[in-house]
């Protein structure tokens, strides 16, 4: 069952002389319990797509498409305008969201036990003490030892490690449905890496949480996702289950980046994709991969490919996809 469907979504910067596009015609499914990855190279969108997700983009970013929120008795709540109420209400409540840069995140102002009372209270209507219980009870579940002495402390008492740890207790203090971690792991070491991965499934398991993590880490989104969407120039050019896409992508880029990923596994030299990622902000005619692929034709550098359904749950934009038998 769904829990989250997004349909054609798109996000654009509006100047007098033109449009810039930062993301377009975006649309994947979160089924219940599952864990999807959105991985593409930095400053592809990814950050972006997060935050129109959770409605804090800033007012001058305009926004297209339409965000359907699957309740637990199957019946949806459509947003298609980020002004309508019900949206601020989701906030929190049905989706949360850890931020890439998550000690940042944390105001420096208050104590940590403090800030994870306040979301409590914002969420329940227990008193105070059993607050107090419930936030050190969140503390100790993200993996924090003396939870009550981090209670009482101040952000900037916190190593970066235990900081991305407060940061998840605030984003599990509002009780969501769905988690989103954005690029979570990209200041940690590969062991402090592993061990918050590990946490972050045993914490979706506990909670009976959607997860969608977004990362540039191949090898991340392979060991931990069910599925996947790529990312390239602010298009979503491949959805699929993660085991599928692993053994037949249909996207040259796709196919691109596993190649360079088995490579590095088995240490050997990968083979660099040619020509360089394009700046969001980059206007390119056809598929806007098509300067970098070797199956590009006269077609894909004019004609920009829409998405197309190779099965019910595989979606590829690409005029000459890979054979994925
Ligand atoms: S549409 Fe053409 S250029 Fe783009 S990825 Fe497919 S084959 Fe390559």
């Amino acid at each position: 069952m769904n829990i989250l469907s997004v349909e054609y979504l798109s996000v654009h910067i509006h100047y007098p002389d033109k449009n810039i596009y930062l993301l377009r015609d975006i649309s994947f499914t979160l089924k219940r319990g599952e864990t999807l990855a959105i991985i593409g190279e930095s400053g592809c969108g990814k950050s972006t797509l997060c935050k129109m997700i959770v409605g804090l983009l800033p007012p001058h970013f305009q926004t297209g498409g339409t965000l359907n929120f699957f309740k637990n008795d199957n019946t949806v709540i459509k947003i298609t305008n980020r002004e309508d109420p019900r949206f601020k209400n989701l906030r929190g409540s049905n989706i949360s969201m850890v931020f890439q840069d998550a000690p940042g995140s944390i105001n420096p102002l208050f104590k940590c036990g403090k800030q994870i009372v306040d979301v409590l209270k914002e969420h329940a209507s227990d008193s105070s003490s059993q607050n107090k219980q419930q936030a050190i009870q969140l503390i100790e579940q993200v993996g924090l030892s003396d939870a009550e002495a981090v209670f009482n402390k101040y952000p900037h008492q916190l190593s970066g490690g235990m900081s991305q740890r407060i940061a998840l207790a605030l984003a599990l203090a509002s009780h969501p449905r769905i988690l989103m971690a954005d690029e979570p792991t990209s200041s940690l070491d590969s062991i402090a890496k592993k061990q918050y991965l590990d946490l972050l499934q045993e914490l979706k398991k506990k909670n009976n949480l959607s997860l969608i993590l977004v990362t540039h880490d191949l090898n991340e989104a392979l060991g931990f996702s069910d599925s996947m969407l790529v990312i390239y120039n602010g298009h979503g050019i491949e959805y699929r289950n993660t085991t599928d896409i692993q053994r037949a992508p249909a996207h040259p880029y796709t196919n691109a980046l596993l190649d360079i990923q088995t490579a590095l596994n088995q240490n050997r030299l990968p083979r660099p994709i040619p020509g360089a990622t394009p700046s969001i902000t980059q206007s390119i005619p056809g598929c806007p991969y098509h300067p970098r692929c070797q199956r590009a034709s006269d077609l894909c550098r004019n004609t920009f490919p829409l998405p197309t359904a190779l099965s019910e749950s595989h979606f590829v934009c690409c005029h000459r996809p890979l054979e994925t038998n």
